[in-house]
């Protein structure tokens, strides 16, 4: 620190000579993980309304019209169920409605949350052929077609896929998984986990014949954490009437029975319904097709900042390039943690870390929810001078990049 700067802030008595290395943090923190992601104060100010009688007629109302539109966000004329549960709830809700204990489900380990998905699965004895993958691409869906050929019982039940794997940034086509499902005339069951690509990325649950969408309430739906959901397919309510696994909280006819009088079989969280009514408005005002075309563009730019820095993109697949969050590599013998570290601590911002077998391999940028361009440059350039700090060799211009791109897609 210059002379000047440590003696006028010691005579401010502002901070002491020990702690002044890191400045305090002012201004509003930049929460650029991968979700929950920033809630607008639109939502926020909904949540803080007063509590109404979870039996009365303005609870019913409220909740009616947040599965109409939630059937919107999930493209589905079917039913949305909302459960006051993080997203392994709803993981293990469409789990357990659907199969019988020993049933074979096909998994894909693109990442930690399809890995993560799949150890539910194990755990609730399910038995799961978990396909190794090297977290930097999609589902092969040569592989996928190989094992429901091969499969002449049709011993497995279900197809269980992450559509964007948050964890590296790669976002299956779930409509290819659909029709590669279709061509080998196999009947599982398809399940898929759009926690991280719902409300970011187009999503069609109907049009992809998905009998289980898997969501959650931190991400592109501008909520806190504490909601998740199943969207359900008529096959997929077939399934539950012959389903074996137990179940009591998580099971949907009681909860179906219930919404039709737009009630919830137990306390539901209505806060969080309040906000959700809140950000369901916000996303159909700005228009499900613009809020993805956003995040693309938003993630676009984030792209070509990582290239611009030298620096590799987690996701290998162009087609495959995630909306809603960006995993940058490090250079080798550069720890992500320690860029990291130095970004919260001088720049006041959280970016994701990179979990399970990329610890410390690889950063994460979130650019989802409620985010626009002037965030996305603020968050690029927190993280270029992060490099900057901790001696990470790179090229200067990464943000310059992301700006052109902008400017010239505005
Ligand atoms: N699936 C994906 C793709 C996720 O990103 C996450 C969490 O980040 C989960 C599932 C698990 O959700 P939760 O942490 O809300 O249980």
């Amino acid at each position: 620190m210059r002379p000047f700067a440590k003696q006028f802030r010691l005579k401010a008595g502002l901070q002491t000579a020990s702690t002044m290395s890191t400045p305090l943090p002012t201004g509003r923190h930049f929460l650029q993980i991968p979700g929950p992601a920033n809630v607008p104060d639109r939502v926020l100010r909904a949540m803080a309304q007063p509590l109404i009688d979870h039996r009365g007629p303005e609870f019913s109302e409220l909740t009616r019209s947040i599965l109409e539109r939630l059937q919107i966000v999930f493209s589905t004329s079917g039913p949305v169920i909302v459960y006051p549960a993080s997203g392994h709830g709803a993981w293990e809700a469409a789990l357990t409605n659907t199969l019988s204990p020993g049933d074979k489900v096909l998994a894909f380990e693109n990442g930690q949350f399809a890995t993560k998905w799949s150890q539910v699965a194990e755990n609730l004895r399910l038995s799961v052929d978990l396909v190794s993958g090297d977290w930097r691409r999609g589902v092969d869906n040569a592989v996928l077609a190989e094992k429901l050929a091969s499969d002449r019982n049709h011993e497995i039940k279900a197809v269980i896929a992450v559509h964007t794997e948050t964890s590296t940034g790669v976002t299956n086509a779930i409509g290819d998984i659909r029709s590669t499902m279709d061509r080998t005339g196999h009947p599982a069951l398809l399940m898929v986990d759009a926690v991280s690509s719902l409300a970011t990325t187009e999503y069609r649950h109907d049009e992809w014949a998905v009998d289980v969408t898997v969501s959650a309430s931190q991400k592109g739906l501008l909520l806190p954490p504490g909601l998740s959901f199943n969207a359900i397919s008529e096959k997929a309510l077939r399934a539950s009437e012959q389903a074996k696994l137990t179940n009591s909280y998580w099971n949907w006819k009681p909860i179906l029975s219930f919404n039709e009088r737009g009630f919830f079989p137990y306390t539901p969280a209505t806060s969080l319904l309040f906000g959700l009514d809140a950000s369901l408005g916000m996303l159909l005002e700005e228009g499900l097709e613009n809020v993805s075309a956003r995040h693309a563009r938003l993630a676009e730019a984030t792209r070509r900042a990582v290239h611009a820095w030298g620096l590799e993109v987690q996701c290998s697949e162009s087609q495959c390039h995630a909306n809603s969050v960006t995993g940058v590599r490090m250079p080798l013998d550069h720890d992500a943690d320690t860029l990291r570290k130095t970004v919260l601590d001088r720049f006041n911002m959280s970016l994701g870390k990179g979990l399970g077998k990329v610890e410390g391999r690889l950063f994460r940028i979130g650019h989802l929810g409620d985010f626009n361009e002037l965030m996305l440059a603020a968050t690029l350039s927190g993280v270029e001078m992060g490099f900057g700090l901790t001696g990470v060799p790179h090229q200067t211009g990464g943000v310059q990049a992301a700006l052109e791109f902008l400017v010239a897609s505005c």
